[in-house]
């Protein structure tokens, strides 16, 4: 595993012009060819910007210059992207040529038109019964990952000695398969991006081999291999291989994810269930360490790097005027509160540059993923355990079981019953003020 955490992060480098959109039209839609050249990320879509007009007069000046620096640009942005003025906002439609999006604000809130949007926030839910705090809910599991054979490829697997291997694509399945019933009964309706341990998008790694091999030579590899078929090994990252695999597993699969809840679903909210770890070099003899955290994301905190592509920028747009921040922080405190409750983890210190924290928790950071900015609902996205800890190596060894049972010399419930406990007592809890 080469990150030290979690991560769902997008290929930061750029793409020569005409190529991302055919590629985005592969996963989704027919091909378009687009005359001015837009600079969009890798598989990405070309912007509707369209789509906008909705959100004129529908957030203040302070408004969203206050989401703008604490939540989505902590750290600036450029000017040749995005100009803050008295009345309006302009953004940059696209970074190869001077054309620009115009925003007007509200004068004042009394001024303000309402926010479209498709999810309800819990004010807009209605009233419901006593027990039924999640009646009517409409909520999505995204179990993070891919299990089985595949969880080797993602670099979501390890195995010490003769051990059963820790595959975390299929820990979140099983959590997303006790949540769903336990949900369902308290008058939620409920699918899962995923059920099975196979991936959700039709492309397979070397499909990608195109965008591929142009992702290398810009980053300088100019024969990129493709003969190589041994075990993951840094000195050979930017083989041919490993780039297909990585747009696969970290690209193609979660915009397949975001377009089966963005297009079929409708969802309230979406819950990412991820399961954390930290570097364990060796998967066949990895390291096993004594630290175990618990830390929660929001969309939030783009890199100068990524608003550089248009599509990432008329994301973050898209998601800041929608409003998702104002749901997704009250829930997520909540839940961090709920899940540090039931699993006395405490919060994770990021020590990269590409977070932000929010809220008052200690728990909750803002961070650009794609799972977090492609899907339009409030995301509510859990890092708990580490995986490589000693604690919960030995959890994890231990399957999942009724009760409680010593484990390691402490007693315990099963490592699955105690997250999906934390997640339900956390939207139990926020959704209880409709029962009153
Ligand atoms: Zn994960």
């Amino acid at each position: 595993m080469r990150g030290n955490y979690c991560e769902i992060q997008m290929v930061n480098l750029r793409l020569p012009q005409i190529l991302a959109p055919c590629l985005a039209a592969s996963l989704l839609a027919l091909p378009v060819l687009a005359a001015a050249a837009p600079n969009i990320s890798p598989l990405g879509n070309v912007p509707d910007w369209s789509s906008i007009e909705q959100y004129q007069g529908t957030i203040t000046r302070d408004e969203f210059k206050r989401l703008l620096e604490t939540v989505y640009c902590p750290r600036g942005i450029s000017g040749n992207l995005l100009q803050l003025e008295a009345e309006v906002v302009r953004i940059r439609i696209d970074r190869e040529q001077e054309s620009w999006f115009t925003l007007r604000f509200a004068k004042d809130e009394g001024a303000r038109k309402p926010v479209p949007r498709a999810w309800r926030p819990l004010e807009a839910l209605p009233r419901a019964p006593a027990g039924r705090e999640l009646e009517g809910l409409k909520i999505a599991i995204d179990p993070g990952h891919i299990g089985g054979s595949w969880a080797q490829m993602e670099e979501r697997w390890f195995q010490v000695g003769d051990s059963e291997p820790i595959k975390e694509g299929d820990m979140t399945l099983h959590v997303a398969k006790l949540l769903a019933p336990r949900l369902r009964k308290l008058g939620a309706t409920v699918s899962l991006v995923r059920d099975k341990p196979e991936p959700v998008t039709p492309k397979r790694p070397n499909d990608l081999s195109e965008v591929s091999r142009k992702i290398l030579l810009r980053a300088g590899n100019p024969k990129p291999r493709d003969d190589y078929d041994g075990p993951a090994d840094p000195q050979k990252d930017q083989t041919l291989r490993w780039q297909n695999e990585l747009l696969f597993y970290r690209n193609s699969e979660i915009r397949q994810r975001a377009a089966i809840v963005n297009d079929d679903l409708r969802r309230d909210v979406v819950l990412c269930l991820h399961f954390n770890a930290e570097g364990w070099d060796d998967p066949k003899n990895p390291k096993l360490i004594d630290r175990n955290h618990l830390h929660m994301l929001v969309n939030g905190s783009y890199l100068d790097a990524e608003l550089e592509f248009d599509d990432v920028r008329f994301e973050m747009l898209k998601r800041l005027l929608s409003r998702t921040y104002t749901e997704e922080l009250p829930l997520s405190e909540k839940l961090a509160e709920t899940m540090a409750r039931r699993t006395h983890l405490p919060p994770y210190e990021y020590t990269t540059p590409n977070v932000v924290k929010v809220g008052t928790t200690g728990y909750v950071y803002a961070r650009n993923l794609i799972a977090t900015r492609l899907y339009h609902a409030p995301v509510i996205y859990f890092e708990p355990y580490v995986m490589n800890s000693d604690e919960v190596f030995w959890r994890i060894q231990e399957g999942d079981y009724d009760g409680i049972r010593n484990v390691n010399g402490t007693d315990r419930p099963s490592i699955y019953r105690e997250y999906a406990d934390g997640v339900i007592d956390g939207l139990v809890e926020y959704y209880r003020a409709r029962c009153k």
